[in-house]
C-alpha cells in the first residue's frame, strides 16, 4: 500500500513538483542567465540527455503517487520546448495533479496559448520585471520589450488561463523605482503580482544582500500609493505573504525567501530536464533517476529513490543563510526552474 504523503526530516510533506522541461531559454535575465557567459556557443544539454516527455510523465506519475498535487511547468524558458502542450497533455492524464501550471516569459505564449488550454493547463504565471522598456530589457539581455510579453498575456487571457500572475524580481538600482507602475497596472487589469526579492540562486548572478529590497520595503512603496493590508496565505506552504487593497481592488504577494524565510513549510521537489530531482532551490547535488530509469528500474525501484531522498532531506537554506551557508557550488537555476 502507497503512502499518500511523505514526509521528510522535518516532517515537511511533499506537495509540489517542478518539472524543468529544458535548461534552454530565449532570454538573458541577468540574475539567472547572463548573456556574458550564456553566449552563442554556450553548450546547452544536448537532446539525448534531455528527458523524454514520456520519461517526465512517468517520473511525475511516480512523485505525485508519493504525494505532489501541484505541477509547475519550468526551465530555462519551458515554451522553447517543441510540442509542450503535448506534454502538458500527458501530465493532464495523471490521477492526483489537482493543479497544473507553468512559468514563462510569455514571449512564446501568442503562438501556444490556445494550444496550451486546449491540452489542459489550466493557469500561468508570467515573468515581467518592469514596464518600462529600457529598465526591461536592461534585465533580459536585451532579448524582450514589454510589449512582447504584454501580447503573450494578453494571448493567455483570450485562451482562458486563469488566474494570470505576474512575477517580478526586485533589484535596488535596477527595477525598485518602477515598481509602483508594476502595481498600478497588474491591479487595473486584475493580475496576482508577485515581488520576489532578489536571491543569491546559483553561482554566476553576482548577488549582493545591498541589492535586495526587502519585502517590508516593498509593502511600504505600495502601500504609500495604493493601501494594503496583510492577509493569510491560501495554503500552509503557499511561497508568498500576501497583502490585499483595501479598497478591494485585488492582491500582491511577497516572496521574500532572503528576509521572511519560509523553509518551515516547504514542500517542493524539483525535476531537472536531465532527469535529477533536487529538494532545494539552493541544492548543491540532485539525485540521478535518468540513469537507473534509462537502466531498466522499474517504478518501484524508481519510487524507492524518490522516497529515500526526500526522507533524508534536511534542506533549509534561506533559515540558515549568512556566515553559516556552506559555499558549495549551488546548482543554476535555469537548471532546475525557480
Ligand atoms: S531555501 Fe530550500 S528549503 Fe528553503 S524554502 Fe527555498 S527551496 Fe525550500
Amino acid at each position: 500500500m502507497i503512502e499518500s504523503t511523505l514526509r521528510d526530516a522535518f516532517h515537511r510533506p511533499l506537495r509540489d513538483l517542478r518539472v524543468s522541461v529544458t535548461d534552454r531559454c530565449n532570454f538573458r535575465c541577468t540574475y539567472c542567465m547572463p548573456a556574458e557567459i550564456f553566449g552563442e556557443n554556450y553548450k546547452f544539454l544536448p537532446k539525448t540527455e534531455v528527458l523524454s516527455f514520456e520519461e517526465i510523465t512517468r517520473l511525475t506519475n511516480i512523485i505525485v503517487r508519493l504525494g505532489a498535487v501541484k505541477v509547475r511547468l519550468t526551465g530555462g524558458e519551458p515554451l522553447v520546448r517543441e510540442e509542450i502542450e503535448t506534454l502538458v497533455a500527458m501530465l493532464r492524464g495523471i490521477d492526483g495533479v489537482d493543479d497544473l501550471t507553468m512559468t514563462t516569459n510569455a514571449y512564446l505564449l501568442p503562438k501556444k496559448a490556445q494550444a496550451l488550454k486546449d491540452a489542459g493547463l489550466e493557469r500561468i504565471t508570467v515573468s515581467l520585471d518592469s514596464l518600462d522598456d529600457a529598465v526591461f530589457r536592461k534585465m533580459n539581455g536585451n532579448r524582450s520589450s514589454v510589449q512582447k510579453v504584454l501580447d503573450g498575456i494578453t494571448a493567455a487571457e483570450k485562451a482562458g488561463l486563469q488566474p494570470i500572475k505576474i512575477n517580478a524580481v526586485v533589484q535596488r538600482g535596477v527595477n525598485d523605482n518602477t515598481i509602483v507602475d508594476l502595481a498600478r497596472w497588474a491591479k487595473d487589469k486584475g493580475y496576482i503580482l508577485r515581488f520576489i526579492e532578489y536571491m543569491d540562486v546559483g553561482n554566476i548572478n553576482g548577488w549582493r544582500m545591498d541589492d535586495v529590497v526587502p519585502a517590508k520595503e516593498i509593502v511600504e512603496r505600495i502601500d504609500a500609493v495604493m493601501p494594503l493590508e496583510a492577509t493569510e496565505r491560501n495554503y500552509k506552504s503557499e511561497v508568498a505573504l500576501r497583502y490585499r487593497y483595501q479598497d478591494g481592488g485585488g492582491e500582491i504577494g511577497l516572496i521574500a525567501s532572503v528576509t521572511m524565510p519560509f523553509c518551515g513549510a516547504c514542500s517542493r521537489m524539483r525535476l531537472s530536464a536531465e532527469g535529477a530531482i533536487y529538494t532545494c532551490l539552493f541544492a548543491s547535488e540532485g539525485t540521478d533517476l535518468r540513469g537507473p530509469m534509462r537502466a531498466g528500474a522499474s517504478d518501484n525501484e524508481l519510487e524507492q529513490i524518490v522516497r529515500q531522498t526526500w526522507g533524508n532531506r534536511v534542506d533549509r537554506y534561506s533559515e540558515i543563510r549568512s556566515g553559516q551557508t556552506d559555499p558549495a557550488r549551488k546548482v543554476e537555476m535555469y537548471h532546475i526552474g525557480g
